[in-house]
């Protein structure tokens, strides 16, 4: 889902309200960069909207695979490179 409403084509940059160029038929991406501010006015509404302050909030957070399981996965793919 789009998180901010206007678009522009990647290719023919063409503005539009949906993820799909009306012109050429192409992928067309937010226009700008979503607004933040270090003096959020609506910081206190959106940690209540997703419940921030729960103490089950962190576990739904997605998470890095760990260092050693990293290397695991770039040994496994170390061999198919050098072909
Ligand atoms: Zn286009």
């Amino acid at each position: 889902m789009a998180r901010q409403i206007l678009q522009q084509c990647l290719d023919c940059s063409a503005w539009s309200l949906s993820t799909t160029c009306p012109s050429c038929g192409k992928n067309a991406q937010a226009a700008a960069p979503l607004k933040w501010s270090p003096e959020d006015h609506r910081a206190d509404i959106r940690r209540k909207m997703y419940n921030v302050e729960d103490a089950s909030w962190p576990q739904g957070l997605p998470t890095l695979p760990t260092l050693e399981e990293m290397r695991e996965t770039a040994e496994m793919r170390a061999p198919d490179e050098e072909e």
